[in-house]
């Protein structure tokens, strides 16, 4: 098994990637303690995967907007299992898309506590724990913070930040032996990309478009982020600072891109 015994604690684990990251790192024999802000979908997913093994999960319930919150998810994971090996930043959200003129400054400002500042929030309480086992970080930022996104100012400004916090981070922890990377997905299908569907005027365009954006003709699996995560935690040990595009290829190529009139 390639994360025996490792501790790792991942944000907004009970659904979509982070539901991916906690079912992948359980089956790689990890101790995983994950949170979300409501109990139920957490809590049955811990039973779940603790009947599969052979590591095990644990949650607690979490707002990552609230410091004291991530305080005390990572204070817990500790009292709990005397040591930390891997932090995955995941929880975020997308809101939706829409032109400058209609986002207010205070929701850019509550969508930056939620996608970035709880990021810098959860690796500063981390650190300590991380620099005495030599750990590693892994930071959800998106394919978009890279490449933009129409009507997605706000979120896109958020994911570059990250992109960007995870490089300076590296340089900084690279004395204490502790690795920081960035995970990029493209299109993965999960509840956010079904509400953007839910959302859309026609649901089914909406679904083909997205498939359509990928060369390889689908949205990625959570599992296979997941996966990507475990080789960055368990494998990578000569990566970091790097930014991990997973996108089925979808930034490669021209494709019909003008909005002219
Ligand atoms: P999702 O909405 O399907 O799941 C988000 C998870 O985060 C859930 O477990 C939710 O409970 C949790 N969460 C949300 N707000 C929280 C809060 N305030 N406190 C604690 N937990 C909270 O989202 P997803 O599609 O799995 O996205 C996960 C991450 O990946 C996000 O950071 C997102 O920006 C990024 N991402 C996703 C895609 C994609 O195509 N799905 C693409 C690029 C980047």
């Amino acid at each position: 098994m390639p994360y025996t015994n490792k501790v790792v604690i991942i944000t907004g684990g009970s659904k979509g990637i982070g539901e991916g990251c906690v079912r992948v790192f359980v089956s790689a024999g990890a101790r995983v303690v994950f949170c979300a802000r409501t109990e139920a979908d957490g809590n049955a997913l811990v039973a779940e995967v603790n009947a599969l093994g052979p590591g095990e999960a644990h949650f607690i319930r979490c707002d990552v907007s609230r410091t004291g919150e991530i305080r005390n998810l990572i204070d817990t994971a500790l009292a709990r299992y005397g040591q930390l090996d891997c932090l995955i930043n995941n929880a975020g959200w997308h809101p939706p898309h829409l032109p400058i003129d209609d986002f207010s400054v205070n929701e850019f400002r509550d969508l930056l506590d939620l996608n970035l500042v709880s990021i810098f929030a959860a690796c500063k309480f981390a650190l300590p724990h991380l620099r005495r086992t030599r750990g590693n970080i892994i930071n959800l930022s998106s394919l978009v913070g890279s490449m933009g996104q129409l009507h997605a100012t706000t979120y896109v400004a958020t994911k570059g930040a990250i992109t960007a916090f995870t490089k300076s981070l590296a340089i900084d922890e690279a004395e204490h032996g502790v690795r920081v990377n960035s995970v990029s997905p493209g299109n993965i299908y999960t509840p956010l990309w079904q509400e953007a569907i839910d959302a859309a005027s026609d649901p089914e365009a909406c679904r083909t478009q997205g498939e359509d954006a990928q060369l390889l003709g689908r949205m990625g699996t959570i599992e296979e982020v997941g996966k990507l995560c475990l080789f960055l935690a368990s494998e990578a040990t000569f990566t970091t600072g790097v930014d991990h595009i997973i996108s089925g290829g979808a930034e490669l190529g021209y494709g019909p891109k003008s909005r002219r009139q």
